[in-house]
């Protein structure tokens, strides 16, 4: 009886195999078909200066408009591209796609910088230099109004050829950052090795800041030394106005979060920056 019930376990296990490895290959299937179609889009979360209030740039973040199945989140088909090689694909069009929307809000009067945020494959790909700069040279647009976002794990991965690559991308005068800072591992040397602008502290962080006085205490101390490197801070996840008082309060420059826009398609973050009125200058007294 027992050899029996382990029997059924047994084909009942392998039956959701089966079914997981199908839906992971229908959604790779999928995944390419999405490049072909134009099924991804670009929606655009507002980075906002903690003191002024003012718009300061914007994070491209990619949204897979799934027929028949909504919009399904960067978290759930982002690694899968990564795994089977697409990555690469997606990562181009969607630097061609952000570039070109800077380079329209530009042209309607808009000063923002745009972040994109890349995979470590990006890195290792020898063409990405070439491609990311003819990108810029065919929008015409100067290299310091745009960002790319890192984490730490990219940037630990080919520790040497990373060093290189960003040494040229920053000659170029691309801004680069390290994205959900705090939450690889990695050694802090590397803050030194590598010619970064912008720490961004990862939401987890964020969260507690107002109850939790760890997170209080990682937050003061990413903020101050970065501060003392000579980096520019910007806080994820800030849902709450009584957490962007604490991240005043110690002095962080930027912001991202629920608490002032969620992402939004480029065109309504074009008519939120048009109609947005910053809250009077001192809002802080810091
Ligand atoms: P990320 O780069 O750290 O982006 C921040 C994520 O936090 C976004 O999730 C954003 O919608 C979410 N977020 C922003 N404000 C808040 C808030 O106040 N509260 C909470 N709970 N969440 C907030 P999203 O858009 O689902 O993206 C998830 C991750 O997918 C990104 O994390 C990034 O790692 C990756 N990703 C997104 N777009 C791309 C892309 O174009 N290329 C690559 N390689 N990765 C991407
Ligand atoms: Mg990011
Ligand atoms: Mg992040
Ligand atoms: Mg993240």
């Amino acid at each position: 009886r027992a050899k029996a019930n382990g029997g059924n376990r047994y084909h009942f296990y392998n039956h959701n195999l089966d079914r997981e490895a199908v839906e992971r290959i229908e959604l790779r299937n999928a995944l390419y078909q999405a490049l072909r179609n134009s099924e991804f889009e670009l929606h655009y979360q507002p980075q906002v200066s903690v003191v002024e209030g003012r718009i300061v740039g914007a994070e491209a973040l990619i949204r897979w408009n799934r027929p028949g199945k909504g919009m399904v989140s960067p978290a759930c088909f982002i690694p899968l591209a990564e795994e089977c090689g697409l990555i690469n694909e997606i990562g181009k069009w969607v630097l061609e796609n952000a570039c070109a929307q800077l380079k329209a809000w530009q042209q309607c009067g808009l000063n923002l910088r745009v972040a994109v945020n890349l995979s470590a494959s990006q890195l290792d790909d020898p063409c990405f230099y070439d491609q990311l700069q003819s990108c810029l040279e065919r929008h015409d647009l100067q290299p310091e109004h745009l960002e790319l976002e890192l984490t730490e794990s990219t940037l630990m991965k080919h520790v040497d050829h990373t060093v290189e690559l960003l040494n040229r991308l920053d000659r170029l005068g691309v801004h680069l950052s390290i994205d959900d800072f705090g939450t690889g591992y990695s050694s802090l040397s590397y803050l030194k090795r590598f010619p970064l602008n912008t720490l961004k502290i990862d939401q987890s962080f964020v969260r507690d800041l107002c109850i939790d006085p760890d997170d209080a205490v990682i937050c003061r101390t990413i903020i101050s030394m970065a501060k003392n490197l000579n980096l520019t801070v910007t806080a994820e996840g800030v849902e709450q106005e009584a957490q962007l008082n604490k991240l005043a309060e110690l002095g962080c420059e930027l912001y991202q979060g629920f608490l002032f826009s969620r992402p939004i398609p480029a065109n309504e973050l074009t008519r939120l920056c048009q109609e947005y009125i910053p809250p009077e200058v001192g809002r802080f007294a810091i």
